[in-house]
C-alpha cells in the first residue's frame, strides 16, 4: 500500500462502522500502515467493497457484518478477528449515527433510546468484548470515535452531544481501569467532515439538505483552519493514537477539528479581511 508508514506491521485492528466515510478511511490508514484490519459494519456488501479496496491496494483486511448495538454479535466480531489474524491489537469504535436534530422537548423519546444504543452503549459493547484479546496483545489501543458536539454545546443535539459527552467519558473510564493492564484508551473528536452522513441519514428533504450543508460549510470557513476535514485527516489522526507514536497517551480526546473547539466564534477567521459580514 501507498503510505510510507509501517507503524502497524503484524497488528490486527478491528473498526467498526468502516464499510464507508470516516471509518472506511480509517481503514484503509491503518492497513496502509501494515495492520490487518477487520472491517465491521452493519452494511455488508459496502464492507467487502471496502476490504476489496484495501486488497487491491496490497493490505490485509476481512469484512465482517456486526451491529454494534447486538452483544452477540459483537461478541462474535471479536472471535471473528481472533479465529482468521490470531489476535487483536487495536480496537477503533467508530460506528455511529446522528440524531434528528431536535430540540430536547420535540426529540423523540425512541430516536434518543437508538442514538444512545448506537453511539454509546456500542463503543461499551466492544470494548467489553474485545478488552481480554487487547490484554493478551501487551500493546493494546481502543481509539474511541466522539464528535465535537460532545466536548462543547451545538444547537438541537441532545441526544447525539450526550452520547459522545459519554464516549469521551467512558474514554476516559476505561484508560483508568485498563492503564494497569497494558492498554491504552483515547478518543478522537471530529470536527466539520467532508463527509455526506447527514444526508443520507436524516430525514431532510433535497432542499432542507442544501441549507444545512450551506450553513455547515459557512460554520467551517469561520473556524481557524477555514474548512471541512477529509476523512483521511481523521484516520492519520488514529493511525498515530493506535501506533507506538503515542505510547504514554492514554485517557485523552483529541480534537481533530480544524479549532473549532479553540475558537470564541464572533464570525471572523483570522484577520480582519476574514469578517464574513465582508462575504
Ligand atoms: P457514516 O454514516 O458515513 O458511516 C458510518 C457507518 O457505520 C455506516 O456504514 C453505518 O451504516 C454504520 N453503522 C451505523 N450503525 C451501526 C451499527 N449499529 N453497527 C455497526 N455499524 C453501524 O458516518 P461517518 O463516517 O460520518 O461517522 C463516523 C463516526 O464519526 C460516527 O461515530 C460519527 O458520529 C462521528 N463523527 C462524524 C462527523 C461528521 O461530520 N461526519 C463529525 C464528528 C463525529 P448505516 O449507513 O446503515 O447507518
Amino acid at each position: 500500500m501507498s503510505n510510507e508508514c509501517h507503524r502497524l506491521t503484524d497488528r490486527v485492528a478491528v473498526v467498526t462502522g468502516s464499510a464507508r466515510g470516516i471509518g472506511r478511511a480509517i481503514a484503509i490508514r491503518l492497513a496502509e500502515e501494515g495492520a490487518k484490519v477487520v472491517v465491521a459494519d452493519v452494511r455488508s456488501e459496502m464492507a467487502e467493497e471496502a476490504v476489496a479496496t484495501i486488497r487491491e491496494a496490497g493490505g490485509v483486511a476481512l469484512a465482517v457484518a456486526c451491529d454494534v448495538r447486538e452483544s452477540a454479535q459483537v461478541r462474535a466480531l471479536m472471535d471473528a478477528a481472533v479465529s482468521e489474524y490470531g489476535r487483536i491489537d487495536a480496537l477503533v469504535s467508530n460506528a455511529g449515527i446522528p440524531s434528528t436534530g431536535n430540540m430536547a422537548h420535540e426529540t423523540n423519546e425512541d430516536d434518543w433510546d437508538r442514538v444512545i444504543a448506537v453511539n454509546l452503549r456500542g463503543v461499551f459493547l466492544c470494548a467489553k468484548y474485545a478488552i481480554p484479546h487487547l490484554e493478551q496483545s501487551g500493546r493494546g489501543a481502543i481509539v474511541n470515535i466522539a464528535s465535537t458536539f460532545g466536548m462543547v454545546g451545538a444547537p438541537q443535539s441532545p441526544a447525539y452531544a450526550a452520547s459522545k459527552g459519554g464516549v469521551i467519558a467512558l474514554t476516559r473510564q476505561l484508560a483508568v481501569d485498563y492503564g494497569p493492564r497494558g492498554i491504552r484508551v483515547n478518543a478522537v473528536s471530529p470536527g466539520y467532515i467532508d463527509n455526506d452522513m447527514d444526508a443520507r441519514r436524516s430525514k431532510m428533504t433535497p432542499e432542507d439538505w442544501e441549507v444545512h450543508y450551506a450553513a455547515r460549510e459557512r460554520a467551517a470557513g469561520l473556524q481557524p483552519l477555514g474548512r471541512q476535514a477529509q476523512t483521511s485527516e481523521i484516520g492519520a489522526a488514529v493511525a498515530f493514537l493506535v501506533s507506538d507514536d503515542a505510547s504514554f497517551m492514554t485517557g485523552v480526546t483529541v480534537p481533530v477539528d480544524g479549532g473549532c473547539t479553540v475558537t470564541f466564534n464572533l464570525g471572523l477567521r483570522g484577520g480582519r479581511e476574514s469578517k464574513v459580514d465582508s462575504r
